[in-house]
C-alpha cells in the first residue's frame, strides 16, 4: 500500500487489507477504533462486492414493531398472513413506539388492507445521435425491437425479463426507458447489466454509426432523486395501505377528535406541503421506511425515491376516518447487494418467520410507514409530539 492511500491493490486477503487499512487509519488518526472492529459478516465477501476500502462497521439498534396481522390484499379476497414483526433500525427516540401505535390503531380498525403491485425496475439510457432526424430513426428502431431486450434478460440473467419501454426524442437525443421484472432482487444491478448487454452486442452496428451511448443511466430511469415520472409510471413496487379508524381507535388509541386529524392533515400534508414546494404530502414516511431498509439491508439511498412518491389521505366518513398511504415508487429486494448480510438475513427472516418475500417486504413498509402517518399526525394535532420526543428521545 502507498504510503496515505487506503486503496490496496493487491492480491492479498480481504482480512489482511482492512488490517492494513486500520493501521493506516490508527496513525493518522490514533486509537479511536475500538468501537468500530465488530464484523458481523465474511470480511472476504463484503470487502469484495459491498464496501470497498472497507475498515469497519457501525451498530445500530434495532427495535420491532407488533406483532400485527398483516391483511394483504390479493385481489378481492383478503390473506391474512401471520403475524408480522418488523425491525426498525434508528436512533430517533420515540419513533417506534410511534410507529406501534399507529400499527395498533390500524390493526383495530375496520377494512384495514394493503395492496402490492409488482411495477418493476427501471433504468433508462440516453443516447446521442448525429441529427434530431436520426434519433427519431433510432427510437422507432428501438420500439420496433423491443423483443431484444427480453433476449438480452436471458443472456444476463436467469431471474430477468423485460416489460416495457418508452422512448423521448430531445433534440438529437434519445431516451429509453425500460422496465424488467426483476425477480426477487431490487434489480438495479441485474438490468444495467441486461442494458449494456442490448447496447454492446444486440444493437446491430449498422444502427451505431451515427448513435452513440451518452449514459446508461439518465435520471429518467429515476434512481435516488425525487421524480414525477415515478410517481407517475411506478418504480419497483407500487403500493396502498388502508383504513377506516373507527371513532373508538380515535379517541382510545389515538387520543383525536376525526375533525382534528383531517383538517391537521389539510394543513400540515395538503397545504404546507404545497407551500413548500414538497412533491408528495406525508408527515414522515421517510422514517419508517429508513428503519426497516437498514434493518433488512436493502439500499438505503432509495428511501428518497419511496418518501417523495409516497401521499397520505385522511378523509373524515361517518364519525371516523378513512386513513390511504399510496407509494408509487417501493424499490426493495431480498436477494442482492446488502439483503445477504447475514445480520440483515437475519432481520429479514424475522418479519414473518420463514423466508421473506419482497412482495411481503413491501406490504410491510406500507402498512408500517402508513401507521406511522396516523400516529405522528395525531401527535401533532393533539400537541403531544414534542413531549413524547422529550420524554422518550432525550431521557438520560
Ligand atoms: P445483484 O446482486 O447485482 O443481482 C441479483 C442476483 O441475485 C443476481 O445474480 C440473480 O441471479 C440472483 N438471484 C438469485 N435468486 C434470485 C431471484 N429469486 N430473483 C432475482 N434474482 C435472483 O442485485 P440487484 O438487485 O440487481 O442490484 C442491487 C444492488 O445494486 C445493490 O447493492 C444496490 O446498492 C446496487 N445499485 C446498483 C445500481 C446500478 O446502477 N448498477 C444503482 C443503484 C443501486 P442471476 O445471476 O440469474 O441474475
Amino acid at each position: 500500500m502507498s504510503q496515505k492511500s487506503f486503496y490496496i491493490r493487491s492480491n492479498q486477503s480481504e482480512e489482511a487489507k482492512v488490517s492494513a487499512r486500520v493501521s493506516l487509519l490508527k496513525e493518522l488518526r490514533g486509537e479511536i477504533l475500538q468501537k468500530t472492529q465488530v464484523f458481523p459478516f465474511d470480511i472476504q465477501s463484503v470487502g469484495s462486492k459491498n464496501c470497498e476500502n472497507l475498515v469497519g462497521t457501525v451498530a445500530l439498534p434495532v427495535g420491532v414493531v407488533g406483532p400485527f396481522n398483516l391483511p394483504l390484499a390479493d385481489g378481492p379476497d383478503i390473506t391474512k398472513i401471520a403475524k408480522v414483526i418488523v425491525p426498525i433500525a434508528t436512533t430517533e427516540g420515540a419513533l417506534i413506539a410511534s410507529l406501534s401505535r399507529g400499527v395498533r390503531a390500524l390493526s383495530l380498525s375496520k377494512e384495514f388492507n394493503v395492496q402490492v403491485e409488482k411495477v418493476g425496475m427501471s433504468r433508462a439510457p440516453v443516447f446521442e445521435c448525429a441529427t434530431p432526424k436520426s434519433a427519431q430513426k433510432f427510437a422507432n428502431w428501438v420500439t420496433e425491437h423491443s423483443s431484444l431486450f427480453e433476449e438480452a434478460s436471458l443472456a444476463t440473467s436467469s431471474h430477468l425479463h423485460f416489460i416495457s419501454q418508452k422512448t423521448w426524442v430531445e433534440g438529437n437525443l434519445v431516451f429509453v426507458r425500460c422496465v424488467f421484472d426483476t425477480g426477487e432482487a431490487m434489480g438495479m444491478n441485474m438490468v444495467s447489466i441486461a442494458l449494456s448487454h442490448w447496447w454492446n452486442t444486440l444493437v446491430p452496428r449498422k444502427m451505431k454509426q451515427d448513435v452513440s451511448l451518452r449514459a446508461l443511466s439518465s435520471n429518467l430511469c429515476t434512481d435516488k432523486k425525487p421524480s414525477r415520472i415515478n410517481r407517475e409510471l411506478g418504480r419497483g413496487y407500487r403500493v396502498r395501505a388502508e383504513a377506516l379508524l373507527p371513532p373508538t381507535v380515535l379517541e382510545n388509541v389515538l387520543k383525536v377528535a376525526a375533525g382534528d386529524l383531517v383538517a391537521t392533515h389539510v394543513a400540515k400534508n395538503v397545504v404546507g406541503s404545497q407551500l413548500a414546494g414538497i412533491p408528495a404530502g406525508n408527515m414522515h414516511v421517510a422514517n419508517a421506511v429508513a428503519g426497516i431498509f437498514v434493518a433488512t439491508g436493502q439500499d438505503i439511498a432509495h428511501v428518497v425515491d419511496v418518501a417523495s412518491s409516497a401521499e397520505v389521505f385522511f378523509e373524515a366518513v361517518g364519525g371516523g376516518v378513512q386513513v390511504r398511504l399510496e407509494i408509487a415508487s417501493l424499490p426493495v429486494g431480498t436477494v442482492g447487494g446488502g439483503t445477504l448480510l447475514p445480520g440483515q438475513r437475519q432481520w429479514q427472516q424475522i418479519i414473518t418467520g420463514e423466508k421473506l418475500t419482497a412482495h411481503v417486504l413491501a406490504a410491510t413498509v406500507a402498512a408500517v410507514a402508513l401507521g406511522g402517518e396516523i400516529s405522528g399526525l395525531a401527535a401533532l394535532c393533539t400537541n403531544t409530539l414534542a413531549a413524547a420526543h422529550k420524554r422518550l428521545g432525550r431521557s438520560q
